[in-house]
């Protein structure tokens, strides 16, 4: 059974598609209000109007996590609207490929910003008000790639090997407060993030797009890709009263793809 997060304010990053999307509407469904945030509002619109079929109070706005004024007013347009967020799930993010000879300055400053810098942002915008309420979930979606390493990733592989860092100091640090602090480590999950990675590889390699999700599929022993539901649900099990103990965990959800 699952906590109710009934009277929980949430605020999830990257909600108009993909993972963002699933986690949204699974808070929504287990009774937290939901704002949501991403560059294109025409994408959070449909999500927000789902959350509000379900009964509950929705949110949505246009921010761009990498532009730090429109972080640093994301807590008030959130307070206003719902009240003050109970609950932080940092998924917005990007992956781009390039092989490491020739990489170019700018794909590694753009990996970093999104991945890792933006999540530091929002942080530091939203974590003042759960100290100060003495309560908080923060749950940022890292990946398997926080944990290795992997050929053409160099620069998404140090982000999200730099988000877990963050988040692991943010939970001792945030530990007296009530706060948890936890990272959802997914393998290949199957979201239009994938969708243009598997283009890419097309693109690359000239395979079909069957040959290349089959190469995605096995990278994972149970040989699939990861649906967005299933990051959603261990989020929603993060953000409960229950989960209070688990804090500075980095869970992967990748069909034992990896075994630490
Ligand atoms: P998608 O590309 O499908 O969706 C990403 C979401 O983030 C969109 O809503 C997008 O909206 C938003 N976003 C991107 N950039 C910004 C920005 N600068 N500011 C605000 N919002 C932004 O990605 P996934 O759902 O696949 O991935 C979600 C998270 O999960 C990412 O952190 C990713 O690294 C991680 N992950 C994904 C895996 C996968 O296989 N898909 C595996 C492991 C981890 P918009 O463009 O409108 O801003």
């Amino acid at each position: 059974m699952t906590d109710s997060l009934t009277g929980r304010v949430t605020l999830v990053t990257g909600g108009g598609k993909g993972i963002g999307k699933a986690i949204a509407l699974a808070l929504a469904e287990a009774g937290a209000d939901v704002a949501i945030c991403a560059r294109k509002m025409a994408e959070l619109e449909p999500v927000a109007e789902a959350v509000r079929a379900k009964g509950r109070r929705a949110f949505a706005t246009a921010c761009d996590v990498t532009d730090a004024e429109q972080v640093s007013r994301l807590p008030a347009a959130v307070g206003e609207a719902l009240g003050p967020i109970d609950i932080l799930v940092n998924n917005a993010g990007a992956s781009e490929s390039h092989k490491f000879v020739g990489h170019p300055d700018d794909l590694w400053a753009r990996m970093l910003e999104i991945n890792l810098t933006s999540v530091y942002r929002v942080c530091k915008a939203v974590v003042p008000g759960m100290v100060e309420r003495k309560w908080g979930r923060i749950i940022t979606i890292a990946s398997i790639s926080s944990k290795v390493g992997a050929r053409y990733v160099a620069a998404y592989t140090a982000s999200k090997h730099g988000v877990l860092g963050l988040m692991r100091a943010l939970a001792v640090e945030l530990n007296p407060y009530h706060i948890t602090v936890n990272a959802i480590c997914p393998g290949y999950v199957d979201t239009p993030m994938t969708d243009a990675n598997v283009a890419n590889m097309i693109a690359r390699t000239g395979k079909s797009e069957a040959e290349v999700r089959k190469i995605l599929e096995a990278t994972s022993p149970q040989n699939r890709l990861i649906t967005p539901d299933e990051v959603a649900a261990v989020a929603v099990m993060l953000a409960g009263e229950s989960a209070r103990g688990i804090t500075a965990q980095a869970i992967n959800v990748d069909g034992g793809t990896l075994t630490y």
